[in-house]
C-alpha cells in the first residue's frame, strides 16, 4: 500500500485575521510606497485554524483518500509586486509562521513549505535568509519560488541569471526543492490561474532548458506545477528544439519534476504517457483554482487521485507517483 502524498496544497482558507493584517499593510504602502512599518501580530487563534482546515483541506484529504499534503501559503496572495522589500518580508514571515502552526496542529496530515520574501529589483538575500530560517529553525521541507515577482510583467532576471544563484546554492546546501510558482497577475493581459500560471510553468522549464544552468547545481530540484504547463503536451517541440540547439533535454530530467494538477482524465493519461514516471509527483492543489464538479463525471475537477487510480499505470508506477518520488524530492519529509 502506498501513502498518498499530495505535494501541492495551499492554505487558501485562512481565517479573517490574516486578510485583515494584509489589507492594513497594503493600505499603508499604497499611501506611502517607502512604508516600512513593523511585523506586528496576525490575530488568529488555534480554534480558527482548526475550523478553517477541518471543513476544507482536511475533510477533502480524508474523503479523497490522501494521507498527507505538502502545504504552503496561498500562492495568489504572495503578491511580491506589492510594496517594497519590507512589505514582502513581514508578510512572508507571517504566512510561513501560520503554515507552521497548521502543521503543528496536524502533524500527521500536513508538512510545511514556505513562501519567500521576494521583491522586484531587490537582491535575493532576504529570500535566502528566510529559507534558512524556515528550514533550520522551523522544520520546513521546501519552498515556493516565484519566477516573476513583478506579477505578470517579467521585467526581472530569468531563473538562470546569477541573480538567483545564492538561492539555488542555499537550496542545494539545505537539500530542499522548490516549486516554481508565480502569484497573481497584476497585468490585465493575463488571467492569474488560467494563463499566467501555465505560462510561467512553461517559461521556467524553457529558461532551464535553454541555459543548461542546472547542470552546475547537481542537487538542485524543481517541481513545475499545474502538470508542467504546456510542456508535456508539447514534449516533441521542446525535445526537438533541444536536439537542434544542443540543449541537454535528458539532463534536465535529473532536476525537474511535474505535478499532477491536471483536471481531467485525458490530460493525466497524456501526462503519464509522455513524461517518465520517475519525474511525476502526485498533487491536487485542492481548494484552489477549480473548485467545482465536472458534470460529465460527477467528481470534483481537482480530485486528481481518481485520474491516477483510473489511469493505465501499473501498481508499481502508481506507488512511485503517490509516494516514493515525492520522498526522494523532499528528503526532509519525515514520515512513518
Ligand atoms: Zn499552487
Amino acid at each position: 500500500m502506498s501513502l498518498v502524498i499530495d505535494c501541492h496544497g495551499h492554505y487558501t482558507t485562512t481565517p479573517p485575521g490574516v486578510g485583515a493584517w494584509r489589507d492594513a499593510q497594503k493600505a499603508a504602502v499604497a499611501a506611502d510606497p517607502a512604508f516600512v512599518g513593523e511585523k506586528g501580530t496576525v490575530h488568529v487563534t488555534d480554534d480558527e485554524i482548526r475550523e478553517s482546515i477541518e471543513g476544507a483541506q482536511l475533510k477533502l484529504q480524508r474523503e479523497r483518500g490522501a494521507d498527507l499534503t505538502i502545504f504552503s501559503p496561498r500562492a495568489s496572495w504572495m503578491a511580491h509586486h506589492i510594496g517594497n522589500e519590507h512589505t514582502s518580508l513581514f508578510w512572508s514571515q507571517h504566512q510561513n509562521e501560520l503554515i507552521r502552526r497548521v502543521c503543528d496542529l496536524y502533524p500527521e496530515n500536513f508538512a510545511p513549505v514556505c513562501q519567500l520574501p521576494q521583491s522586484p529589483g531587490v537582491a535575493i538575500d532576504s529570500s535566502v535568509a528566510e529559507l534558512e530560517r524556515c528550514v533550520n529553525e522551523m522544520g520546513f521541507i521546501g519552498c515556493n519560488v516565484n519566477p516573476d515577482p513583478t506579477g505578470g510583467f517579467w521585467t526581472g532576471p530569468p531563473l538562470h541569471d546569477r541573480y538567483w544563484w545564492p538561492l539555488w546554492e542555499k537550496m542545494c546546501e539545505l537539500d530542499v526543492p522548490a516549486m516554481i510558482h508565480v502569484s497573481a497577475a497584476c497585468n490585465d493581459n493575463f488571467h492569474s490561474t488560467g494563463s499566467h500560471y501555465l505560462g510561467a510553468d512553461t517559461t521556467a522549464f524553457m529558461q532551464a532548458l535553454t541555459s543548461g544552468f542546472m547542470a552546475d547545481f547537481p542537487g538542485l530540484r524543481w517541481i513545475i506545477p499545474h502538470g508542467g504547463g504546456a510542456v508535456p503536451y508539447h514534449w516533441g517541440r521542446f525535445k526537438g528544439m533541444a536536439e537542434d540547439q544542443g540543449w541537454d533535454f535528458a539532463g534536465l530530467l535529473d532536476h525537474i519534476w511535474f505535478d499532477t494538477c491536471v483536471y481531467h482524465q485525458r490530460g493525466i493519461d497524456l501526462l503519464v504517457d509522455v513524461v517518465p514516471v520517475s519525474n511525476i509527483l502526485f498533487a491536487s492543489e485542492m481548494v484552489g483554482a477549480v473548485r467545482g464538479v465536472d458534470p460529465e463525471t460527477g467528481n470534483h475537477y481537482d480530485d486528481t487521485k481518481i485520474y491516477i487510480d483510473n489511469s493505465s499505470l501499473s501498481d508499481d508506477d502508481r506507488h512511485r507517483i503517490f509516494e516514493t518520488n515525492t520522498r526522494a524530492v523532499f528528503p526532509r519529509l519525515a514520515l512513518p
